[in-house]
């Protein structure tokens, strides 16, 4: 009886934690946006080093400029390791395509917090 006790207690004090845990929105540091992989850490409550990844084998993306020197910008994130992955154009320098990305974030982040309630 007493043991039955004890386990339930372990039981409701695991599910709080792990309840707990789950709440917290700086358990989210990955997500694939514009089907690219991306990681980024938390800095005082802001998203920060927000890195690219590739979505094949997971090495760290580099950005090109494909703008041919046009005054629009035109960059995409390629993958040199597998060869295998370019992204999508964006007609943004790369500090704004990681803005819209960190805004995206921030949106999902609001969504998290709105389904718990
Ligand atoms: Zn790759």
């Amino acid at each position: 009886m007493l043991f039955g006790i004890v386990l339930l207690l372990c039981i409701a004090i695991y599910a709080f934690f792990s309840k707990e845990k789950n709440n917290s929105y700086e358990d989210y540091k990955e997500d694939v946006i514009f089907n690219i992989k991306w990681r980024w850490g938390y800095s005082y409550g802001k998203i920060s080093n927000l890195v690219a990844y590739c979505p094949k084998c997971d090495y760290q993306l580099h950005y090109v400029d494909i703008s041919n020197y046009g005054l629009i910008p035109k960059i995409c994130f390629v993958c040199e390791n597998c060869n295998q992955f370019t992204s999508q154009e964006f007609n943004k320098e790369v500090y704004e395509v990681e803005d819209t990305i960190k805004r995206k974030i921030a949106l999902n982040i609001r969504n998290m917090a709105t389904k718990q309630k």
